[in-house]
């Protein structure tokens, strides 16, 4: 049957459409962080290159019950498009090109395999912003953006992709297209079928199509890194920050002094702007279009919050270059493994009220489970998002406790009301916590779901949904 199966895909897109064996190269195989691809056997690669394709592979995978497994750019962290055996791999990267920039509208429209980096490129030439933005930008798509609900850099001041995303079109597992298009800001005609497919990561169907709001493109951004005594100090500055900035901040990012530390101490390249030593550390910026009054304000901002002590000590970048410099320090993430060659990362989200004493609490609990681990704590904390990343010195890759860590913290968590994805989604990897963080009625209304648009379980089987 699956011989029928790929045959009747080449009649339909053509033998360059269809990979099998060894033609499947390991990219399509490998998380993005790991060195070496799973060693899992699918069934074939599959790349169309337009709407009507996708809808042909659908089809024939419903009508032959075929698992199919959706991929974008393979950057997710969650494991979701990583192919199980036999699965089908739907690749959209060759449906890809920006279709139409509407200035008066102010609205792109892409195809689902566009680099989010393309896109942003494309966007600013005409003086617009794409606000979602993150450090894989060079590599995601932006359906898988889309798929995935991503945040990232700028969430504080625009929201999620969720909050622009205004429409898009996207394949059903039957091979139904669902066109909606939708430009306008407003438009409340019924239900808003786009949020289905955002964040639901490719559960419920297949993104084709991409409809974003631009935003004006800021010409100048004022940036400073300061030194926090304590957590509620951190959160009286964000209140502080935009409230004087009239919301226009659109970076919070908090490091605590053991991110800080490791970072500066650790990581080849990196220097310490600020000493080492002080409990937190906050990464803050303003993107306006007015470099003169807005480093005024901005100046005038930070001497308010060192008068009422909210801040110890603070640089401000007075360059493009100081600006990535300290932005240098924010994205050293990526380079944790050059010195944790076993790491266990979390993306997770709680009241910003109650992030500061979950930190405390947590650190105890690894302590005494995991004697001797290092954890470094960080986050966009004015999204209410925390990052974790724990390692175990001298354990390796078969001898590293991650399910245990993945207990210890989620279990806090539960107790803390959060969420166990803040930005990254639940793919594979946080699937059997999902309950830790959604009631028993709410998974049981995504399974409904599931069941009406997704009947015979074909798209992602696996992911999400226990
Ligand atoms: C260095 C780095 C930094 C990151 N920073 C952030 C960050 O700041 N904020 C954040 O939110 N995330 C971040 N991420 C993770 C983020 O989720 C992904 O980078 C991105 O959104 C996924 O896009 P992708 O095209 O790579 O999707 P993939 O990894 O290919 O897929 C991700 C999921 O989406 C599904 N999917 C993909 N395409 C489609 C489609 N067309 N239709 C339906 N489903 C689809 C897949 O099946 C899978 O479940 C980061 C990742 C890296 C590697």
């Amino acid at each position: 049957m699956t011989q029928t199966l790929l045959n009747e895909l080449r009649q339909q897109l053509g033998d360059a459409a269809i990979l099998t064996g060894v033609d499947i190269e390991a990219r399509y195989r490998k998380a993005y962080f790991s060195a070496e691809a799973e060693n899992t056997r699918p069934l074939a690669v599959v790349r169309p290159r337009s709407t009507d394709e996708v809808a042909a592979v659908l089809r024939l995978c419903q009508r032959y019950r075929q698992p199919v497994v959706t991929q974008g750019g393979m950057t997710g962290l969650s494991g979701g498009a990583l192919p199980a055996d036999g699965e089908l791999i739907l690749s959209l990267e060759r449906l890809c090109g920006i279709e139409e920039i509407d200035s008066m509208a102010g609205t792109l429209t892409a195809l689902a395999g566009t680099p989010l980096q393309e896109i942003q490129e494309a966007a600013a030439e005409k003086g617009f912003l794409v606000a979602i933005d993150l450090g894989a930008r060079g590599s995601c798509h932006i359906a898988g953006n889309v798929a995935t609900n991503a945040g990232g850099n700028r969430v504080i001041r625009y929201g999620m992709a969720r909050q622009q995303v205004l429409g898009l079109e996207a394949v059903l597992a039957d091979g139904t297209v669902i066109s909606s298009l939708n430009k306008m800001l407003k438009n409340n005609a019924g239900f808003d079928l786009k949020q289905l497919f955002i964040g639901s990561e490719g559960t419920l169907g297949v993104i084709t199509r991409v409809v974003l709001k631009l935003e004006p493109l800021p010409s100048c951004v004022q940036t400073a890194l300061c030194a926090v005594a304590s957590y509620a100090d951190v959160v009286k500055l964000l209140r502080h920050a935009q409230r004087r900035l009239s919301g226009r901040i659109s970076a919070f990012e908090v490091m605590w002094s053991d991110f800080y530390t490791f970072v500066t101490t650790r990581l080849p390249g990196q220097r310490a702007p600020l000493p080492v030593g002080s409990p937190f550390y906050v990464l803050l910026d303003l993107q306006g279009s007015d470099a003169a009054s807005d480093a005024a304000l901005f100046e005038m901002m930070l001497e308010e919050a060192f008068t009422a002590e909210l801040i110890q000590d603070a640089v401000v970048a007075a360059s493009d270059k100081e600006t990535q410099a300290l932005w240098k320090l924010r994205d050293a993430p990526g380079e944790f493994p050059l010195a944790w060659p076993t790491i266990a990362s979390f993306d997770i989200s709680l009241p910003i009220g109650r992030i500061g004493e979950f930190v405390e609490a947590l650190r105890p609990r690894l302590d005494a489970e995991f004697p001797g681990c290092e954890v470094v704590h960080f986050g966009h904390i004015g999204d209410s998002n925390l990052h974790v990343c724990v390692h175990v010195p001298g354990s390796t890759d078969a001898t590293f406790p991650e399910h245990a860590i993945k207990d210890c913290l989620y279990g806090l968590l539960r107790d803390y009301a959060g969420s166990v994805s803040a930005e990254h989604g639940i793919g594979t990897y946080k699937r059997d916590y999902l309950a830790y963080s959604r009631s028993p009625e709410e998974i049981a209304l995504m399974h409904t779901l599931k069941a009406a648009m997704d009947p015979q379980g074909i798209l992602n089987p696996g992911r999400v949904l226990p």
